[in-house]
């Protein structure tokens, strides 16, 4: 209901009297009243019924004085929370809705997030994903394009909404400012609150002429390409704010939106990340294990020589300090966590098990500590 005008539903024009108000209210409750759609099909008499309920309502605003004097001022029934929206804002007024998101949600069409700030007529924030491949998370990259759709300034009427100069002329209701004043007596004194203009949407002019470019809306949707540099370390759902990057603003005056980039991540497939260190599991042979050995191994920054001690056994980890990713807050690289995994041959030729068998007759009075340690255990049981 709130989206029609209720003087055009009672047909009559605002400033109407209050005498005027109700003969046009009994004229209309006549003409929509349930008992002359008695006889009549079920379409027609749901129609007729939906008439007498939006008359009936329009009736009870416009004849309260104190609820006309709110509709007339912000054209709908609730007057704006002077104290800040969102949240837990309290509201003198009463009721729970955004008296102003009618008027924001004209600019935000789509993918924008609309701000809160009710006096803010800034061009609509816009999201656009971006992908980040695992060498730019590594290392950051400067100056990535992001190409995605922002509303921009109409450039056949150079953003005024209308055909012509003639064809803007000054809002009556604000003075051409966008911004209204008014003071109501509520319980706690009298309050005035400012906010945009409700005849004009705040933005001072009325287009007579509208341009056949935009259909006077003063903004197109314009494919744009925009720069963003990525520091290294960036994680899934971070979110880089690119100010003035999204949509222009209806209002003259009024500066672009941000554009907030947010961030996904391509996994690598050789590193598990876990904050700013990196892991991998480094499979050796059982001899490397047993012997030692030194060998080069893969980091993001290039390969770098490790030891493996002699006697090294499966989940071991080898710390290699600062070649994890650099954390972009601290400026401090985080680990490489080398974890070792002892692989047992498991296709061996004939001979090749005769030389283990060998080994294992000339080995049998080697130590193994974890054998014997959970022996011990196990007799204890
Ligand atoms: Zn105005
Ligand atoms: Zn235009």
């Amino acid at each position: 209901m709130a989206d029609k005008d209720l003087y055009s539903i009672l047909g009559i024009q605002k400033g109407a009297t209050a005498d005027e108000i109700k003969s046009a209210y009994r004229a209309k409750a006549k003409e929509f009243h349930p008992d002359k759609f008695a006889n009549k099909s079920e379409s027609e008499r749901k129609a007729a019924e939906e008439k007498f309920k939006e008359v009936q309502h329009a009736y009870d605003v416009l004849n309260d004085p104190q609820k006309k004097e709110i509709y007339d001022q912000y054209g709908t029934e609730e007057a704006p929370n002077p104290f800040g929206g969102g949240g837990s804002g309290f509201n003198p007024f009463g009721g729970s809705g955004d008296p102003f998101s009618d008027i924001f949600s004209m600019f935000s069409e789509g993918f924008g997030g609309r701000r809160q700030r009710q006096q803010d007529l800034s061009g609509d924030d816009l999201k656009v994903g971006l992908k980040l491949s695992f060498k730019d998370v590594c290392f950051g990259v400067q100056n990535k394009e992001i190409t995605y759709n922002r509303k921009e300034r109409c450039p056949v009427c150079g953003g005024t909404g209308a055909k012509s100069v003639a064809g803007v002329a000054k809002c009556s209701k604000c003075n051409g400012s966008g911004q209204y004043t008014r003071v109501q007596n509520t319980l706690f004194g009298a309050m005035r609150q400012t906010g945009p203009c409700p005849d004009c949407n705040g933005t001072g002019e009325v287009i007579k002429d509208p341009c056949q470019n935009c259909k006077g809306r003063k903004l197109v949707t314009v494919k744009h390409t925009a720069k963003v540099s990525i520091p290294a370390g960036l994680n899934n759902d971070q979110t880089i704010t690119l100010r003035g990057e999204g949509s222009a603003s209806a209002s003259k005056n009024y500066p672009n939106g941000n554009l907030y980039v947010v961030i996904s991540t391509e996994q690598s497939n050789l590193y598990i990340r876990d904050e700013f260190d990196l892991l991998y599991i480094y499979p050796i042979t059982i001899f490397q294990a047993a012997l030692g050995d030194k060998v080069k191994v893969p980091t993001i920054y290039g390969l770098e020589e490790i030891t493996i001690p002699a006697g090294t056994q499966s989940g071991y980890v080898i710390t290699l300090k600062g070649k994890g990713l650099n954390n972009f807050r601290t400026k401090k690289n985080g680990d490489l966590k080398i974890q070792i995994n002892v692989e047992v041959p498991s296709s061996l030729s004939f001979a090749q098990k005769n030389v283990l068998k060998d080994a294992q007759e000339k080995m049998k009075d080697v130590k193994y500590d974890a054998i014997d340690k959970f022996n011990k255990k196990a007799s204890k049981e």
